[in-house]
């Protein structure tokens, strides 16, 4: 591992914060903080945390002793010095005096100390640093520190290995309790660069930002070295079945399988979103003869607990063409795990005094032999972090073993951190939206209904898919909604490109929940007249193009049993045929029928089938050119035309992006129809 510091980019970030006001201490601190947080050997996810004592202004204007550390969950890659909040240091200090400190109090201290009382909460890690005497400290969970730390004799593998340089810190709680003991060791022998936290990390200090920001990178890369040494090989792969079912058929299982019936709302499922991640190392690990030793001896740092539960799942090795094997054997798995983890709750909280509140039991890492693994998370951001933070595991476990024996922290150990008030701090509390941890696919995401729909339920808390025979027109509509919306080419008159696109949404986000089958195009003629050809092409689009969606849609919804919405755009031609429009009408009444044949076959399945009537969207079915002919073949206004109904009111994309949000959370309404068409009393269905 090689120092990232470059004089020049330093002397920068002193020159550019001096600019805002911000002195050279937390210029530079800023600085190597961005440094370690940006190599993911050393950080990842707000994991580490960084500080540096210095003298600030408070809000008076007297100068005072001040400890500037990050701010809690904070990420190191992009901090800036708001990230680093301010701290009376000699009001901190005073705590070490203390024999022990409740979590509550000591969040009070520090938010009666802060120099500005609206800055972000201090790292948990806070009086590590404030009890350290050095200027700079820092402190990452650095993947090869771990791999040593890891071991049934990882305290005295690293006394040999750092020989002085490093003292050695025994596992103990992070928080006040780690801030006393590492003080104390330091103090024996106040030489040391920096210290071993025993199953949790290292901590490195210094005079300045880069003796601090070197030491982690020498005493790091010393324990590189040492796990280059003597590797025995690891992982003898077990026997495994010679073809494997592929991504797309497994990814609906496993996230069916981790789901759950809301006790409250009939209907109502917890669903998470998966982010899936193979290559060799990882298959080397899942695929393992001993994987269920390993991979269940828990986390590789506690900080990652609360990411990704205290173990992963192991799931048996899915083999291809026996999917009705595996779906048993995954919902098994899952059921024993819940099992275990509440167990686990239960004897742990019998321990502390029932004073925890259990969190749901679903895993949050699952490894599928054969295959690879997934993170599981409410959206695809936390599905991420998990995945992220399962393939650290990967790498620090391999190279655990590889020089001895991997071992973590005890359980009691790894519930105080799963269950620290403060740690679950970190994931906020805000109030879930409510189609979190749900999949929406929107067809015809390119045009202005789809993206509007997409975006509407996007804003909802849904993962969303736009696919579009335009994929660039489906690509700039994902842009402006941001977040993980994905974007595909489907043509939904061409099976294979459908069954293609949902394959898709299947290894990008684990399934599928809710569809708007939205594309459609206008053809006319009148009817005794018009080309078969034209017929024929109408129906493709505008009725085989929503059965083949609602096929695909199906086959995976059944495969993850936990219900789904199907939702049709059809039209007020349905039921209200307008003149020369039989072409467009025929298939669309067609549709609607479609609708309602999906309620009745797929109900006991909980799938549900609805659908909006539209009519008059200014659209890309509806263009400005043809409003323009329409309303002058009638002899009115373009206005009036698009107002022409009972409310008098012209009808938008977002008003049909509503009622398809509306259906999707209706969870008791199916063969529904509902009108989005300002009134056409001609067009009512009954
Ligand atoms: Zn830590």
């Amino acid at each position: 591992m090689r120092s990232g510091w470059v004089d020049s980019d330093a002397r920068a970030a002193i020159d550019r914060y001096a600019r805002d006001g911000v002195g050279p201490d937390l210029a530079l601190r800023v600085y190597t903080t961005r440094l370690l947080g940006r190599d993911p050997r050393l950080v990842l996810h707000g994991g580490g945390n960084t500080s540096v004592k210095t003298i600030l202004p408070d809000l008076l204007g007297e100068k005072v002793e001040a400890l500037c550390v990050k701010g809690s969950g904070c990420d190191m890659a992009a901090i800036e010095p708001a990230g680093l909040p301010a701290l009376r240091l000699d009001r901190l200090r005073k705590l070490r005096a203390r024999a022990a400190l409740a979590d509550g109090e000591m969040v009070r201290v520090e938010r009666a100390n802060l120099l500005d009382p609206g800055a972000p909460n201090p790292s948990v890690e806070i009086l590590l640093h404030a009890f350290l005497p050095h200027k700079f400290v820092d402190h990452t969970h650095a993947n090869a520190i771990l791999s040593l730390t890891d071991q049934p004799d990882g305290e005295a593998i690293c006394a040999e290995l750092y020989d002085g340089r490093a003292g050695v810190v025994p596992y103990v709680m992070p928080g006040f309790a780690l801030g006393k003991l590492a003080a104390d060791i330091h103090d024996a022998k106040p030489d040391v660069e920096g210290l071993i936290l025993d199953k949790h990390g290292i901590v490195t200090f210094g005079d300045s930002a880069r003796e601090a920001y070197e030491r982690m990178i020498a005493l790091v890369t010393r324990a590189e070295e040492r796990l280059a040494r003597n590797r025995k090989a690891v992982f003898v792969t077990a026997q495994l079945p010679q073809a494997i079912a592929p991504l797309a058929a497994v990814a609906p299982i496993i996230r069916g399988a981790c789901s759950l019936k809301d006790a409250a709302v009939e209907g109502q499922w917890r669903r998470l979103i998966l982010d899936f991640r193979t290559g060799p190392a990882i298959l080397s690990f899942v695929n393992g003869a001993e994987v269920r030793r390993y991979s269940q001896a828990g986390p590789v740092t506690p900080d990652h607990t609360i990411r990704t539960k205290h173990r992963p799942l192991v799931v048996a090795t899915p083999e291809h063409g026996r999917t009705d094997d595996f779906r048993r054997a995954a919902r098994a798995a899952v059921e024993a795990f819940i099992a275990d983890y509440q167990a686990y709750f239960e004897r742990q909280n019998g321990r502390v005094g029932r004073c925890r509140t259990a969190l749901d039991p679903l895993p949050r890492v699952v490894l599928v032999p054969g295959l690879g693994l997934f993170g599981l998370g409410r959206s695809k951001k936390d599905a991420g972090i998990a995945a992220d933070l399962a393939q650290c595991a990967v790498e620090t476990i391999t190279d655990a073993e590889a020089i001895g024996r991997f071992e973590s922290i005890t359980e009691a150990a790894m519930f105080d951190m799963e269950y620290w008030p403060l740690e679950q701090a970190k994931l906020g509390t805000a109030k879930e939206p409510p189609l979190a941890g749900q999949v929406a696919v929107v067809t015809g995401g390119g045009g202005t209904i789809g993206a509007a729909t997409a975006r509407a339920f996007a804003s909802a808390g849904a993962e969303v898919a736009l696919l579009d025979v335009d994929e660039r027109a489906a690509a700039d509509k994902a842009r402006t909604i941001g977040g993980a919306a994905l974007a595909l080419e489907c043509d939904v008159t061409d099976a294979a490109s459908v069954a293609r696109a949902f394959e898709a949404v299947a290894a990008a986000f684990g399934g599928v929940d809710i569809v708007v089958s939205n594309a459609g195009a206008a053809w006319q003629g009148r009817i005794g007249e018009v080309d078969e050809e034209i017929l024929r092409k109408s129906f493709e689009l505008n009725f085989y193009g929503h059965q083949r969606v609602a096929q695909a849609a199906v086959k995976i919804m059944l495969a993850q049993g936990t219900g789904g919405c199907l939702l049709f755009n059809v039209s007020k031609q349905a039921v209200n045929p307008g003149p020369n429009f039989g072409p467009y009408g025929l298939p669309k009444a067609a549709t609607l029928f479609l609708v309602r044949q999906y309620a009745l076959d797929y109900g006991s399945d909980g799938i549900r089938a609805n659908a909006v009537n539209a009519d008059r969207i200014r659209s890309g079915l509806l263009t400005d050119a043809f409003i323009a002919e329409r309303s002058k073949a009638r002899g009115v206004s373009e206005q009036d035309y698009l107002r022409g109904n009972l409310l008098g009111r012209e009808v938008t994309a977002e008003d049909v992006a509503q009622a398809f949000l509306h259906q999707a959370l209706a969870l008791k309404t199916t063969g529904d129809v509902t009108t989005v068409d300002g009134g056409n009393i001609a067009a009512a269905l009954r």
